[in-house]
């Protein structure tokens, strides 16, 4: 506890407004963003250890009966963070069933490297002023006006930084590794806390970046809900008698058990197949939108077969045909 008090000048016993002012300075002189110093980022570790710790022990002593804390007036309200990055992370559909782990890309402008943040760009030697060429003076609309870049002396020893264009800002990338859970689609957020815009005192925490997700079209796949919709086509034949039918699936081809019935196009449901229960949310279905196909192109046996076939339907035509049965005693019975 000695070096915490040491490292960040405190004599021991000092209250916690004392505490956190003595690192709010200290951080604010060894944040990484701010110092360059190739230490900075190990003693700016040390500074907030040494803050949490002393903090931490102030609570342990504090838990006891103490009726009045004589330094509670002082006491900031719940720390102001940083602001908020939002950014769209888009994913496939498969990931969203099995989830992923994405890498992201975080922009943000840091101090030029060029010029340190300064945005200038300073000559060994004073230079002639290039906007006013030496004069001085600009011409403007209100006339002759005293030049800026060289606060009108004509010379000048700086100039803005070629890097930077004088910003003193350049855009720093940043790569994190997101681990993205099953069961999020469109508009779901993820949150990672810490990632956002750095605070302007380096005491305060950043804010988070806000991942919105975003479902890549799928060739295949669609979602409605939290339901999964697919079409497949079936064999006509295959409509009528039913049998196992093997279906793509995000998490894996799958077969399911397919009711004799119509060969119309129908749905087939297949109950917590869709997109994987999040949260509150339960999971939605599977929904195979069956589309019947007739055989193409018989050959010699094949049509042999199904004259077979068609002949036998027609032997009982009420039953397999009753529409086709009812119009032809319409219109072509004697
Ligand atoms: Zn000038
Ligand atoms: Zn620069």
């Amino acid at each position: 506890m000695h070096d915490a008090h040491q490292l960040l000048g405190l004599q021991p016993g000092a209250t916690r407004p004392q505490i956190k002012r003595a690192f709010r300075h200290l951080a604010m002189r060894w944040h990484p963003d701010r110092n360059a110093d190739p230490h900075a980022v190990e003693h700016f570790k040390a500074l907030r250890q040494a803050h949490d710790a002393l903090l931490a022990a102030l609570l342990d002593g504090e838990s006891g009966i103490e009726p009045a804390r004589p330094d509670a007036a002082e006491e900031e309200a719940p720390p102001a963070r940083g602001a908020d990055r939002a950014q769209t992370l888009e994913i496939s559909v498969e990931e969203a069933f099995l989830g992923a782990v994405k890498d992201v890309c975080v922009r943000s402008p840091q101090p030029c490297s060029q010029c340190g943040g300064s945005g200038l760009e300073r000559f060994s030697v004073s230079r002639l002023c290039e906007p006013c060429r030496g004069s001085g003076r600009l011409r403007s609309e209100n006339g002759l006006v005293r030049c800026n870049a060289c606060e009108g002396r004509g010379y000048s020893h700086t100039r803005a930084c070629a890097c930077c264009g004088g910003s003193g800002e350049e855009q720093a990338e940043r790569w994190l590794q997101v681990q993205v859970p099953p069961g999020m689609t469109d508009d779901d957020e993820l949150r990672l806390a810490g990632e956002g815009e750095p605070h302007a005192d380096p005491a305060h925490a950043p804010g988070d970046l806000r991942l919105r997700i975003r479902l890549a079209p799928h060739a295949l796949f669609r979602r409605d809900g939290r339901n999964l919709l697919l079409q497949r086509p079936v064999s006509a034949l295959r409509m009528l008698i039913g049998g196992p039918l093997p279906i793509p699936h995000p998490a894996g081809p799958r077969t399911v058990l397919l009711e004799p019935g119509l060969a119309h196009p129908r749905e087939m449901r297949v109950e917590a197949a869709g997109f994987p229960a999040r949260g509150s949310r339960p999971a939605g279905d599977l929904i195979v939108e069956l589309v019947p196909m007739l055989p193409q192109a018989p050959d010699a046996r094949l049509r042999a077969l199904i004259e077979q076939l068609e002949l036998e339907l027609r032997t009982e035509a009420d039953k397999h045909f009753p529409e086709l049965a009812q119009w032809e005693s319409d219109w072509l019975a004697d």
